[in-house]
């Protein structure tokens, strides 16, 4: 497995747009609970004025995604189109449903890329397979490489080795890059999860995920494993507002200064947070054992005595951690 092309980035460069939550698949493990009942889609005016705000705010990247955005495959070249020319590099997901052609898949991607698309990530794993014929993945990666366009499959292992093993033989004979993203405890994966999984806050490392993410219902968050049920995370310092709501230069300009978020992307300083709350008194609330970073990090953030915690924190830790 590679390290992913999503790491060329720094989280606080990282700018994601869940176009929609209309999918092609219904993927058992998906965050979004995307399927094809699904209508949610953000307008093509709204999505330009995100990225117009974003480049205020030192974005380098956006990560087109859904669901499947490659329903909107003209919005979807319009959009890449836009962004490359503003100065943003240009990142898609897809699950590869639109693959079936070999011609018409070429003719998708080299449009894309001569756009100005960067990488393209494609998902593919047990739960994607039901859905999507692995001679898509095949077409997109053979054109993708015929044209010099980056290109990533992201696998996320199921409850079935047996299958996951199948697969990643497929993948790894093809010699595709790859890259393992973790199964989270949001959305449908929920159900996945059981304590063994579990492990000590001391284990779970620190969140790579932070990127400000517009939901098609234009909510914000600064979370990119969201969906719109996740009402705890609404909850959250993680929620940044709603562009129906309120300008969204107010939301990028939240996010800069939320002390939160600066304390969960550091592994030393998540350790050091939660032994600053076991010395305020929880204990209790603290020594259990989590499935991910993400679980540890709602169990923080979804307490509003952490979250008020986390400034006094932030003033003892300014003249170390500049946060
Ligand atoms: S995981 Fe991706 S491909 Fe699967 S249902 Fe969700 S959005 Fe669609
Ligand atoms: S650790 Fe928190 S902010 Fe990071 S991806 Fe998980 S839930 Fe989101």
């Amino acid at each position: 497995m590679n390290e992913t092309h999503y790491f060329d980035y720094a989280p606080q460069e990282k700018l994601c747009i869940l176009y929609t939550f209309k999918c092609t698949a219904a993927c058992g493990h998906c965050i979004t609970k995307s399927n094809m009942e699904r209508h949610e889609k953000l307008d093509i005016l709204k999505a330009k004025e995100i990225m117009d705000t974003a480049l205020e705010f030192n974005k380098k990247v956006v990560i087109l995604s859904g669901g499947e955005v490659f329903l909107y495959y003209e919005e979807l070249l319009e959009l890449t189109r836009y962004a490359a020319n503003a100065g943003l590099d240009v990142l898609i997901e897809t699950n590869g449903f639109w693959a079936s052609d070999t011609d018409e898949t070429l003719k998708k991607l080299a449009a894309l890329k001569e756009n100005g698309l960067v990488v393209l990530f494609v998902s593919y794993d047990a739960f994607h397979s039901p859905y999507i014929p692995f001679s898509n993945i095949n077409r997109i990666m053979d054109a993708a490489e015929s044209i010099g366009l980056k290109h990533e499959i992201m696998f996320t292992r199921s409850d079935s080795p047996g299958e996951d093993a199948i697969i990643l033989e497929k993948l790894t004979k093809a010699s595709y890059e790859m890259f393992e993203d973790e199964l989270l405890p949001f959305g449908r994966a929920g159900k996945f999860f059981n304590a063994s999984a579990k492990k000590e806050y001391d284990d779970l490392g620190c969140c790579e995920s932070i990127t400000t993410t517009f939901l098609p219902n234009g909510d914000v968050f600064s979370c990119c494993n969201i969906s719109d049920e996740n009402w705890m995370l609404k909850k959250t310092p993680m929620y940044l507002g709603n562009i129906f709501n309120g300008p969204i230069r107010d939301m990028f300009q939240m996010e800069k200064t939320n002390c939160f978020l600066k304390i969960i992307t550091s592994e030393t300083r998540i350790k050091e947070f939660v032994e600053f709350l076991k010395d305020q008194g929880y204990h209790q609330e603290l020594e259990k054992q989590y499935f991910t970073i993400c679980d540890l990090c709602m169990e923080l953030a979804a307490n509003q005595c952490f979250t008020k915690l986390a400034e006094k924190f932030k003033c003892e830790k300014d003249d170390t951690y500049g946060i």
